[in-house]
Parts: C-alpha cells; sequence; structure tokens
C-alpha cells in the first residue's frame, strides 16, 4: 500500500499557510498520498488551496454528536462541509488537554467514518510507562477501547508521547516491535481487513530520520507534527519514502 505522510499543524499556520498548502499541493510525489489537518478555521481555505491536487486536508479532532448543544465544538458532518477529507481522533495532545478517554475517542472514530471521513486514530505510551515496561500494554488497552468494529476508512497513528516535539525517537527496533504488535491486534480484530490498515509513526519525525523510520515493518506512514508546517521539510519526508 502507498504510504500515508500526514501534517498535524496543531494550533500552528497562521499567516504564511496558504502558500505551504500549495507549495505541497504542487508536489505531491508520485505513490506517495499526502495530507494535511490545519486548524479547524483554516481547513475551508487550505481546501480551497489544495482543490484539484492529490492533496488531502482533514482536521485535528471532532465531536462525536452529529449536532446539539456542544460550545466550541465542530461535528464530522461540519468537518465535511469545509472540506476534510480525514481526521486525526485522539491525538495524546486531546487526551491530555481535553481528558479525551478511550471511549470517547472510539465513539468519535466511528462518526467520523459515518460520515465518510478517514479516521487516524493515535495511540503511545508517556515515557513512565515505558520506563515501566508498559508500553506494549498500554497501547493494546488503547487499541482495544478505541478502534470501531470495523477497519473501514481506518487508520492507526503510534505515537510515543514523549517523543511528540522533543527531537527523540524510539529505536528503529523499539518501533518495529510496536507496530508489529499493532498490526498483530488489527489482524486479531478486523481478521483480513486488520492487514490493511495503514500504521503511521509520529514523534519527532523530519526530513533528517524519515528514510530511516518509513523503512521499518509495517510503518505505512508518518504523522508528522512540527515538520509539517513547511511545505519544503513535509516534501523532504515524503520523498524519504
Ligand atoms: P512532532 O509531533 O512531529 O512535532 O513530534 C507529532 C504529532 O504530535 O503528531
Amino acid at each position: 500500500m502507498a504510504k500515508l505522510i500526514v501534517g498535524n499543524w496543531k494550533m500552528f499556520g497562521l499567516g504564511a499557510s496558504l502558500s505551504e498548502i500549495e507549495g505541497v499541493a504542487d508536489a505531491v510525489p508520485d505513490g506517495v498520498e499526502m495530507a494535511i489537518c490545519p486548524p479547524f478555521t483554516l481547513i475551508e481555505r487550505a481546501a480551497r488551496a489544495a482543490a484539484g491536487s492529490a492533496l488531502r486536508i482533514g482536521a485535528q479532532s471532532l465531536h462525536a454528536a452529529a449536532d446539539g448543544a456542544h460550545t466550541g465544538d465542530i461535528s464530522a458532518a461540519m468537518l465535511r462541509d469545509a472540506g476534510a477529507t480525514l481526521v486525526i481522533v485522539g491525538h495524546s495532545e486531546r487526551r491530555a488537554d481535553h481528558d479525551e478517554t478511550d471511549a470517547q475517542v472510539r465513539e468519535s472514530t466511528v462518526a467520523a467514518i459515518a460520515a465518510g471521513l478517514d479516521a487516524i486514530v493515535c495511540v503511545g505510551e508517556t515515557e513512565a510507562q515505558r520506563d515501566a515496561g508498559e508500553a506494549d500494554t498500554v497501547v493494546a488497552a488503547q487499541l482495544a477501547g478505541s478502534l470501531p468494529d470495523t477497519a473501514d476508512r481506518l487508520t492507526i497513528a503510534y505515537e510515543p508521547v514523549w517523543a511528540i516535539g522533543t527531537g527523540r525517537t524510539p529505536t528503529v527496533e523499539d518501533v518495529a516491535s510496536m507496530h508489529a504488535g499493532i498490526r498483530a491486534a488489527l489482524v486479531a480484530r478486523f481478521g483480513d481487513a486488520g492487514a490493511k490498515v495503514r500504521i503511521l509513526y509520529g514523534g519527532s519525525v523530519k526530513p533528517a530520520n524519515a528514510a530511516e523510520l518509513l523503512a521499518v515493518a509495517n510503518v505505512d506512514g508518518a504523522l508528522v507534527g512540527g515538520a509539517s508546517l513547511t511545505a519544503d521539510s513535509l516534501l523532504a519526508i515524503a520523498g524519504a519514502v
């Protein structure tokens, strides 16, 4: 399957954003799929800037409800309407800053998929959990609690919390071992369809380490934060596929 490189702009991108979107849209390499997830307020403009190109635009979160009294929240249908075709669900910053639970992540994932969005479900252990030898069990529990009943439109992102924005990454052996474990869990849950679910790696991916990380077995792409903010660096990561 083609590798998928997704930029997660987080709460950045005011200002020169559209030129970066256009820069990526003009240069998506053959054989690689690319998406950028800007803040909600930029989705519509970003989707216009990427229209007609291979670059897809996504969102960073959503509410599970179709509509209702949920001040400050955004539904899957609203994301579709703005031009998003995918959404990140359960990023560790959402789990930490907004107390999102596995059950909420699951509900939001089901809602996203039902609305026709591709969902990227994030899992990953903290540094204390890794040091305690609990990384595998933590990730297994997150998968068990966060995944929907079908593999359709589903992507997983393994993002060790301690690697996000820190410049540190796990060893390739640790990445290979975790991704193999996630693959086994997906096959156990979804059968053959679980073999086709992409598993992205995220956490301090940059042009200098992308080739090494993307070559690891069961690493089907990358979820990129800081290094996704300029077209040059996101394209350099895609070029390392
Ligand atoms: P980073 O963030 O690439 O800046 O480490 C990745 C993420 O949080 O998705």
